[in-house]
């Protein structure tokens, strides 16, 4: 049984016997009282004794008027007699008639003394009377014995009676005694139980009390880190944007790690979560020296920093970019140690700000701008961002509404023999014509029709076009397609392009389809499948943007690619760097070893295309050969390289 729950019981057990004792004691004392009182009175004695004196009383009157007859004795003993009979009278009601009755013979011996002294009554005043007289002394002589026995049995009695009392008065002092002593412990150990039970309750409040307290830490922080939890952080900002006379505007940072997923996908969650607990650790050792600065998990790999005393955007980009220098430093988990990037957004609070919440989104945007332009990086909120969320909003509404058969359209790039710059092949990218806005780019709708989905209707839109019209051509010209991730997952890609084969009549070898790394990374089983499905149809599949992303060799020996497309950001910095000379050639290399054409995409001087067929590629795209087109612009074009089939 628990200690506390004992220690009741026991109490309750006192408690109930202190009030037994409580209710017996006036019992008990008037019990005592009326044994004091018994003890004090000897009323029997007393009128026995006293019967006794009346009669002796009595007797020597009668002897005194029969030794000188005189009218004094006589009348003193008429008045004795008197005073006999109504003694006699007393002895048989009361007590004195209790303790006659009590006896059949003193009954009898009283009865008999009634009777006498009542024949004798008439005689008493005739005491002159000689006969008279001697009758009376007779009656006298005869009763003197029985009211002398009766006086010395109420004696005796009344003895009796009294010791009985006295030992009933002690037995029931002691108890008395007894109870006054049960009476003092029982307060005694109720004063000390109570002590004992106020030490219970009052540990028992601080128990409670720090239940309250670990609920509220649970209820305002993350499980997992122990940083306060969104909810925590929402207040906290709250505060530091309502106080008018803080000397410096509240900073908020939103951290969000690169690559967090990877890691948990690869090394495991154990893993991933001590990596948390590890940046976590990091993040709240670099929290500036106003107390109430905080970093909050808002779930995920994302942090929230508060932020008081950062005067300015120097002092901001200065500390973030040394929390990120920190983080970076390797983390020494389960024996290994592990490397990871964040990105950082910041805000500071403005006037315009009127809900603490803005601080937090405009962060947010901040961290998403950083994260576009290159992971890694830290990036302070500007109005602009606010603005190209509100165009992607409307832009989106508008590619919802739009008809895409007619309204997207591609455009045509050609792919060239860099030596003889001949025209061998086009690059079909896409073209919105909006009918308000005129030409929208696609890095301006792509993002927006793949998180959206229009990217499936826009990519059959653009697939089919290119197909029809490349077969306008004289020459056997190869059109080259872009495909997105979306599409891949959303559609079933081989089946669209058999079908568009089919109806156009282009042969599968002049299809060639582009697909980015990003494809494999989300998806590498659906993707591999797709390039055998493709390839065995005699569709050729290209891996474009190459050395962008993941740039993994792997990759590359295990897609089976047709060709590889080195992205422009290499062939822009060919004439000016002696390294991506070296890694343009190399890749070049690679790929002819794994049996792959090579494309150099963005040539755009002379100078380029030199250095790019120097470190071994034929083939290349770019402003130099001729940029983006409509595909009447083209034919002209082609037209007058080649001939081309009238439109
Ligand atoms: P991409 O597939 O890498 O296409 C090449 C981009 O580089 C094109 O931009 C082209 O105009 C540009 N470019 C070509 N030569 C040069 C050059 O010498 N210098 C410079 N600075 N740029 C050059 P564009 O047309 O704006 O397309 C951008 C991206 O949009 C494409 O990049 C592609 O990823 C995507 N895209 C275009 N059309 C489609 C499409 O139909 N479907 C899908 N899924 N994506 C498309
Ligand atoms: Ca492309
Ligand atoms: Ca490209």
């Amino acid at each position: 049984m628990h200690g506390f729950s004992r220690l009741r019981y026991f109490l309750i057990a006192l408690l109930v016997f202190l009030g037994v004792i409580s209710a017996a004691l006036p019992v008990i004392m008037r019990n005592t009282e009326k044994a004091v009182d018994r003890s004090t009175r000897n009323d029997v004695a007393w009128n026995g004794w006293h019967g006794n004196l009346d009669f002796i009383e009595l007797r020597q009157r009668v002897l005194s008027f029969a030794l000188v007859p005189n009218e004094q004795d006589q009348e003193a003993a008429s008045l004795a007699f008197d005073i006999m009979l109504s003694r006699i009278a007393t002895w048989q009601s009361g007590r004195f008639g209790e303790f006659i009755a009590d006896s059949p013979r003193r009954v009898a011996l009283l009865d008999h003394i009634n009777t006498e002294m009542r024949a004798i009554e008439p005689k008493i005043t005739r005491l002159a009377d000689i006969v008279d007289r001697s009758e009376v002394v007779r009656v006298i002589n005869l009763i003197g014995g029985d009211v002398e026995r009766i006086a010395q049995e109420a004696y005796t009695r009344n003895a009796e009676e009294l010791t009985n009392n006295a030992i009933t008065l002690r037995h029931y002092q002691a108890i008395q005694q007894d109870a006054f002593i049960a009476l003092i412990l029982c307060t005694f150990f109720l004063v000390v139980l109570l002590m004992v039970q106020n030490r219970w309750l009052i540990r028992s409040n601080q128990a409670e009390q720090k239940i309250a307290e670990e609920n509220a830490f649970l209820a305002a922080h993350d499980q997992l880190t122990g940083l306060p939890n969104r909810k925590a952080f929402q207040i906290s900002l709250a505060t530091a944007c309502m106080n008018p006379d803080a000397p410096v505007p509240p900073t908020v940072f939103v951290l969000d790690l690169d690559g967090f997923k990877a890691i948990n996908d690869t090394l495991g969650h154990k893993v991933g979560d001590q990596l948390l607990i590890s940046v976590a650790e990091r993040l709240t050792a670099l929290l500036g020296a106003h107390p109430a600065d905080m970093a909050a998990r808002f779930g995920g790999d994302e942090f929230v920093l508060l932020f008081h005393a950062l005067r300015d955007v120097a002092n901001a980009y200065r500390l973030a970019s040394s929390i990120l220098e920190n983080l970076r430093l390797p983390h020494r988990i389960e024996g290994q140690s592990i490397r990871i990037d964040a990105t950082i957004g910041i805000a500071s609070h403005t006037p315009d700000i009127t809900e603490p919440s803005e601080l937090i989104n405009r962060a947010d945007m901040a961290l998403n701008s950083a994260k576009a332009r290159g992971k890694g990086t830290a990036l302070t909120f500007e109005p602009e961002m606010a603005n190209s969320i509100v165009a992607r909003q409307r832009l989106e509404a508008e590619l919802a509404e739009a008809d895409i058969w007619a309204e997207f359209e591609p455009d045509y790039q050609p792919l060239v023999d860099i030596a003889t710059g001949e025209i061998y092949g086009l690059e079909a990218l896409a073209r919105w014509h909006h009918p308000h806005r005129g030409l929208i780019s696609p890095d301006d709708f792509i993002p927006v029709a793949e998180s959206s989905g229009k990217i499936v209707e826009i990519g059959r839109a653009i697939l089919e076009k290119a197909c029809r019209d490349v077969m306008r051509f004289e020459r056997p010209i190869s059109i080259s397609v872009n495909l997105s991730t979306v599409q891949l997952l959303r559609m079933d890609v081989a089946a669209h392009v058999a079908s568009v084969l089919e109806a156009t009549g282009l042969p599968p070898h002049r299809l060639k389809l582009e697909i980015t790394e990003s494809v494999m990374v989300h998806d590498g089983k659906a993707a591999s499948l797709l390039i055998r499905q493709l390839q065995a149809m005699g569709v050729l599949v290209s891996l474009d943007d190459f050395g962008t992303g993941f740039s993994s060799l792997s990759y590359l020996r295990r897609f089976g690619f047709n060709e590889l497309k080195i992205d422009r950001s290499f062939i822009a910095g060919l004439s000016q760097d002696q390294q991506s000379m070296a890694i343009v050639r190399t890749i070049i290399a690679l790929a002819h070893e794994l049996g792959m054409r090579v494309i150099a995409e963005g040539i755009e001087t002379d100078e380029q295309a030199k250095l790019v067929l120097a470190a071994g590629c034929a083939r290349g795209q770019g402003y130099f050969f001729g940029k983006p087109a409509a595909l009447s612009a083209l034919i002209t074009q082609m037209g007058e390289q080649g001939a081309a089939k009238a439109a």
